[in-house]
């Protein structure tokens, strides 16, 4: 089974990448599962059409949860993609980290990866706070490759280079993990791949696509669906195929090395020049 972990900031598009990437992955012939760890908890949306119960749904709900309670919230999505969401604590009563923390516990205890028959496993994980529960599908031997989602924005590329110190830390502490690769999810910025891919020099590690900005994105999601479901014979979904293509091919991990905020600025107003 292959396990891997997509960090990113918040609204960076970890979502739309991985769905898509699922989907692709889906029609290679993998038996794919989708896990949101993000108390956003819509990671799965475009696989299964709308937001679906979470697990600290079911935590909330039941004193005690068993494999049965467990499965309620385990979907069946485009395609035969399974997919689940950790869900969150009720905004301003708790920790997000701890409900994935608690949601991944589930997971592992009732050996749900191994149950369905999973070839591989995608964890969709927010990166703004690299703490306790954020961290544990890379901290937990749940995935040892990790790809960042970045773009070419400044905070974008920090918030990317504070995950990438946490992969380092972790990594220290003796647990097989590494940084996998970079996704460029463009916004638009004047020489975005120039941006990312100096970027990617300084962590040491390789970008492995760059994702054009696409309205197809959208009108897809409109629908409830991944642009592999609603647009597949578009340049868009040719892009997360051969993102699938080349994750599927990869077992390289790479131990990055960040830098600090001044190098990142220096940096991206280096290329920024070249606009003016
Ligand atoms: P995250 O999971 O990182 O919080 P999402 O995947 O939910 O972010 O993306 C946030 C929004 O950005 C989505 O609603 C989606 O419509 C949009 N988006 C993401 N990637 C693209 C893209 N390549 N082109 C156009 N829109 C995108
Ligand atoms: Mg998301």
């Amino acid at each position: 089974m292959k396990k891997i972990a997509v960090y990113g900031k918040a609204g960076i598009g970890k979502s739309t990448t991985s769905s898509n990437l699922s989907a692709a992955l889906s029609h290679m012939g993998e038996k794919v599962m989708q896990i949101g760890c993000d108390p956003k908890r819509d990671s799965i949306a475009t696989l299964c059409g709308r937001l679906m119960p979470t697990i600290m749904d079911q935590v909330r709900k039941f004193d005690v949860v068993d494999e049965k309670i467990l499965s309620e919230v385990i979907f069946e999505g485009y395609n035969g993609i399974l997919g689940c969401e950790s869900g969150g604590p009720k905004p301003g009563t708790g920790c997000a980290g701890k409900g994935v923390n608690l949601a991944l516990q589930l997971l592992d205890k009732f050996k749900v990866l191994e149950r369905y028959g999973i070839t591989f496993a995608l964890f969709d994980v927010l990166g703004d706070v690299v703490c306790g529960g954020f961290a544990q599908p890379m901290r937990a031997g749940f995935a040892r490759e990790i790809y960042l989602v970045t773009c070419g924005e400044l905070l974008s590329i920090y918030q990317t280079n504070n995950i990438a110190k946490a992969v380092v830390k972790v990594n220290s502490l003796g647990v097989d993990v590494g940084v996998a690769g970079l996704i460029n999810n463009m916004r638009g910025v004047a020489h975005e791949e120039d941006i990312v891919e100096a970027f990617a020099e300084v962590l040491g590690v390789p970008v492995i696509q760059h994702i054009p900005r696409s309205k197809l994105v959208q009108q897809a999601e409109f629908k409830g669906q991944t642009v592999i479901q609603t647009f597949p014979d578009s340049d868009q979904a040719e892009v997360y195929r051969s993102l699938a293509r080349k994750i599927l091919a990869n077992d390289k991990v790479y131990i990055p090395t960040p830098t600090d905020m001044a190098h990142l600025k220096e940096l991206v107003a280096k290329l920024d020049k070249k606009s003016a």
